[in-house]
């Protein structure tokens, strides 16, 4: 198989845009995945707020409108995670898991995961208990009591969606104010299932082989309580996936790349887009629109540095 011109890591809504640009552009455009192409998408229960769906759209179906709109154009994915980049005397090259790749331009659209909570107990009891998917866990916890940990706009949709199956949500929070937008707030004030508790912060997670109950603590008072709860949703912000590439590409001090008004990194030529950028606001829209861009200046380079 020829060497890509344009290389596309990571095939959520960034690299899959970036990907049907770049494509349509008409260079031979690589998107590389290591899982499955979607990214943040998959685990985004309903989408109300990305233009063109009036009724809320569901996150796979988006996926696969995405994914088949960028083969079209000639895209091609592939399976295979980023390993090493390296700057040679004319161009990169990238190590991936099963291959090595020589392309005149790179899009990095790795996007980020879920941050962990850091405690004791958390690794050994997730996917016992302890979850960072509502989408894919939630039915699991028909009739039960859970938890969701975070005030942003993931844990109150997620901690809406979960009353579909939970009897009761506890949601808790750090802070009094959440960071949410206000939709999201009325909606998790006004849901009866859901359980407030700010100004609190989870102190221990208990369970041998599942999680049974959490210790909490009121920043306010020092109070401390048992919570008996069947899950936790962990929904405290997202790591960038920059670790692969962070000794060439300038980042920030948490790991986001930084990138100019061309969403050009430190490094010519090499291009980022979506989550995975420092940015103000991380939504499908602007990582779509971040994906457009990026590849219209990564087809600007490919043409000024044919030869
Ligand atoms: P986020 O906006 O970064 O919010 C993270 C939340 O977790 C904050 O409330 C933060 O508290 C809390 N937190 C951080 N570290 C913590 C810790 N160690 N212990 C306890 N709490 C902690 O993350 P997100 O909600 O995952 O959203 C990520 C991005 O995706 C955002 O840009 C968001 O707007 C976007 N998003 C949008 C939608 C939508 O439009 N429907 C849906 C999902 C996500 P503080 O507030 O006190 O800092």
């Amino acid at each position: 198989m020829p060497e890509p011109e344009i290389l596309i890591i990571g095939a959520g809504p960034a690299g899959l845009t970036a990907g049907i640009y770049a494509s349509r552009a008409g260079h031979h455009t690589l998107i590389l995945e290591k899982e499955m192409p979607g990214g943040q998408m998959l685990k985004t229960t309903i989408i109300e707020n990305y233009p063109g769906f009036a009724q809320p759209v569901n996150g796979l179906d988006l996926v696969q409108q995405m994914e088949a709109q960028a083969k079209k154009f000639g895209s091609q994915i592939e399976i295979g995670e980023a390993k090493k980049l390296r700057l040679l005397d004319q161009g990169f090259e990238l190590e991936t898991t099963g291959n090595t790749y020589h392309p005149r331009s790179i899009i990095i659209c790795t996007g980020a995961s879920p941050r962990p909570l850091g405690l004791a107990n958390e690794k050994e009891l997730t996917g016992r208990g302890i979850s960072y998917c509502a989408i894919c866990d939630g039915p699991l916890y028909q009739g039960k009591e859970v938890a969701v940990v975070g005030g942003g706009d993931s844990a109150l949709q997620e901690a809406d969606y979960l009353t579909r199956f939970c009897v009761r949500v506890h949601l808790i929070h750090r802070r009094e104010e959440f960071r949410a937008v206000k939709v999201l707030q009325d909606r998790v004030r006004t849901n009866p299932k859901i359980n407030l508790y700010l100004a609190h912060i989870i102190t221990g997670i208990n369970g041998t082989n599942r999680l049974e109950s959490l210790e909490l603590k009121n920043l306010k008072t020092g109070a401390t309580t048992t919570v008996p709860v069947a899950g936790l949703f962990i929904y405290i912000g997202l790591i960038p996936d920059t670790g692969w590439c962070a000794d060439i590409i300038k980042t920030d001090e948490n790991g986001f790349i930084i990138t100019d008004d061309k969403l050009q990194t430190t490094v010519p030529g090499i291009f980022a887009a979506g989550d995975v950028r420092q940015k103000e606001l991380r939504q499908i829209a602007t990582a779509v629109g971040d994906g457009a861009l990026a590849a219209m200046n990564a087809h600007d380079f490919c043409t000024r540095h044919k030869n």
